[in-house]
């Protein structure tokens, strides 16, 4: 726990960068308000459950490490009993040279040992930053926030940080020249098991991109048939506006004819729109800095499409923060 005393920062978004921030901001003795629009933490590292308990990840499907230091972050983690290595039958062999990391018994359970002792404000939508003296506050859901901060970091995917550093225009130009695309999901709960030997498989032409078996992934049901779709980014940017329903109904369409066989009765179906789901221009640098070193930026979109690159980014403003706020 930081000292009453210690220098306050406020950090926007609990996805992987920015719970990973605020943790190690925390361990420097910094004291760290994280702030999340959404009921849970996550962001995109997400599990939904629909009303018969059946559990979905419908975001990031698994992780890879590249680099020893995320490694040794996935290795503890799976110690603890919050990851697991996923190894299901798959046509597909993109990153077949790493193994494919889980959390469990859902995605977000990845991030849950690092939030725990975290002081996390969810359903706390930060719509305005204003500066105060040499610090800032912040305007949450339209009211301002009493609290002073020494430093404000947003981790919101690029689109939405570009909304909120309105007081930074040389921030925000640099923003504009990253890209995120979008991803429909589809939850589909089927009566019968699928007649295929796959659990996880890509497709790198049409509309259908990848499809995975829950109930294959450690920590699901084993019993469930249920899977996780998702459309391809220029499928998902053509259909952007559909409303779920419509693009629940036209991406069954889209798989049967994918898997080229018609599907099982469906129970269940939901789809979820992820408007910014998958970075296809990053930034180029782990995270964006204002002349001052008070107002920081980051997230995937830093680095890439990748969680541990969220991961990175968020762990390199923490060292950046931490020896301006600690000189
Ligand atoms: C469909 C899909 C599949 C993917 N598959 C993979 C995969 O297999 N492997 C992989 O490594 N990566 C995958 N990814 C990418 C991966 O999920 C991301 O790279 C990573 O989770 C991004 O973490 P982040 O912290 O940068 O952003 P996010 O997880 O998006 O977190 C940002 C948080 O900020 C919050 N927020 C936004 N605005 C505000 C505001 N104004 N106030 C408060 N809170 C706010 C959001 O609610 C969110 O929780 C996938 C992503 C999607 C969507």
């Amino acid at each position: 726990m930081a000292p009453s005393s210690a220098p306050r920062v406020a950090v926007i978004g609990a996805g992987m960068a920015g719970v990973s921030c605020a943790a190690q901001l925390q361990q420097c003795g910094i004291a760290v308000t994280l702030f999340e629009k959404s009921r849970g933490l996550g962001g995109r590292l997400a599990t939904r459950r629909n009303e018969a308990g059946v559990a979905f990840d419908h975001g990031a499907q698994y992780i890879t490490a590249h680099t020893p230091a995320f490694a040794q972050y996935l290795e503890r983690l799976r110690e603890a009993g919050s990851a697991a290595v996923w190894q299901p039958r798959r046509a597909a062999t993109r990153d077949a040279a790493h193994p494919w990391q889980v959390g469990t018994p859902g995605m977000s359970a990845l991030l849950k040992p690092l939030a725990a002792t975290l002081d996390l404000r969810t359903q706390h939508t930060v719509d305005a930053l204003r500066r105060d003296g040499d610090g800032w506050q912040l305007c949450c859901d339209g009211i301002e926030l009493e609290q002073r901060y020494a430093a404000v970091v947003s981790t919101a995917p690029a689109p939405q940080t570009r909304a909120l550093l309105a007081i930074e225009p040389l921030l925000q130009q640099a923003l504009d020249e990253v890209r995120m695309a979008p991803c429909w999901a589809l939850m589909l709960c089927l009566r019968e098991p699928l007649p295929v030997d796959i659990d996880a498989q890509r497709h790198d032409r049409g509309a259908i991109a990848w499809l995975a078996r829950q109930a294959s992934r450690p920590g699901h049901a084993p019993a469930a048939q249920a899977w996780v779709v998702h459309a391809s980014p220029e499928w998902s940017t053509e259909h952007r506006e559909l409303s779920a329903d419509a693009a629940a109904h036209a991406l069954q369409r889209e798989l049967v004819q994918a898997l080229g066989m018609p599907l099982p009765a469906v129970s269940f179906a939901q789809a979820h729109r992820w408007r910014y789901a998958l970075t296809t221009r990053a930034l180029g640098q782990p995270f964006l800095a204002s002349t001052d070193g008070s107002l920081l930026a980051g997230g995937d979109w830093c680095l890439g499409p990748r969680v541990e690159c969220a991961w990175q980014s968020g762990v390199a403003i923490a060292g950046a923060l931490a020896q301006r706020l600690l000189r």
